[in-house]
C-alpha cells in the first residue's frame, strides 16, 4: 500500500496502471507538467508504469517522473516505431510487438487500471478501445481521465450523447470518470466503482 493511501478506501487492488498521453512534443507546458506529476504519483504508491515506451511529448515526461521517484516503467512499442528511434531505452523493461492492435492489447492485458491524460487520435483511439472493451468485460478497472484544463469535456460530453440517445446503456457512464488534478488519482482509482461481472448482460442493451 502506498504512502498516500486512505485505509478503508480500497475497493480496486492496483499493481500497474496503463497510461495514455500524447506523443506531442509541441504540448502545451501545463499537460507535460501534469504527465511528469502523474508518473512521480504513480510511482509514489508503488505502482508500475505501462505505456507505450515513447520519449516524446507527455509519453516522456510521464517516464520522466516515474523513473525520477524510482518507479517500475513498462513500456510496449511496436518494432517499426523502435525502427523509427521513438522508443526509451532506459525503461525497466520494453516488450516489443509486432502490431498497433498488439500494442493495445498487451498494454491493457498488463494494467489493472488506466488513466488517459491529453493527447491527440492516439490516445483517444486507445482511451475509447479501452473503453469499449470495458463495456464487452473484457478489461474491467478503472479508466480515469484526468481533465486538465477540461480538456476531455467535448469527449465526456459526446459519450453522454450517446447515453442519452439510447445508444450506450445507462450503466456504461460507470464505465469511465474524471479528475482534475494528476494528484487525484490515487484516490480516484482505489474508491472507483468495480464493474460488475456481468457487464456483458447489458453490453448491447
Ligand atoms: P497521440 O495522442 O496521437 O500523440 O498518440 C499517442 C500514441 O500514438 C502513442 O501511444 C503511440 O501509439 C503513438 N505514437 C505516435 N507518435 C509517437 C512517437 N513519436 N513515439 C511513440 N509513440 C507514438
Amino acid at each position: 500500500m502506498g504512502m498516500n493511501s486512505t485505509p478503508g478506501l480500497e475497493t480496486v487492488k492496483i499493481q500497474n496502471v496503463c497510461v495514455f498521453c500524447a506523443s506531442s512534443s509541441r504540448a502545451p507546458a501545463d499537460y507535460m507538467e501534469a504527465a511528469r506529476e502523474l508518473g512521480g504519483i504513480l510511482a509514489r504508491e508503488g505502482w508500475g508504469v505501462v505505456y507505450g515506451a515513447g520519449g516524446a511529448g507527455l509519453m516522456g515526461r510521464l517516464a520522466d517522473g516515474a523513473l525520477a521517484a524510482g518507479g517500475r516503467v513498462c513500456g510496449v512499442i511496436p518494432e517499426f516505431m523502435l525502427e523509427m528511434e521513438w522508443g526509451r531505452q532506459d525503461l525497466t523493461e520494453v516488450e516489443v510487438v509486432d502490431t498497433m492492435h498488439r500494442r493495445k492489447a498487451r498494454m491493457l492485458e498488463r494494467a489493472d487500471a488506466v488513466v488517459a491524460l491529453p493527447g491527440g487520435c492516439g490516445t483517444m483511439e486507445e482511451l475509447l478501445e479501452a473503453i469499449t472493451w470495458k463495456r464487452l468485460s473484457l478489461f474491467s478497472g478503472p479508466i480515469l481521465l484526468v481533465n486538465t484544463r477540461d480538456f476531455f469535456a467535448p469527449l465526456m460530453e459526446q459519450l453522454r450523447r450517446a447515453v442519452d440517445q439510447h445508444l450506450m446503456n445507462d450503466r456504461h457512464r460507470d464505465i469511465w470518470r474524471s479528475v482534475k488534478h494528476p494528484g487525484d488519482v490515487p484516490r480516484a482509482l482505489r474508491t472507483f466503482p468495480p464493474w460488475p461481472e456481468n457487464a456483458r448482460h447489458f453490453a448491447a442493451l
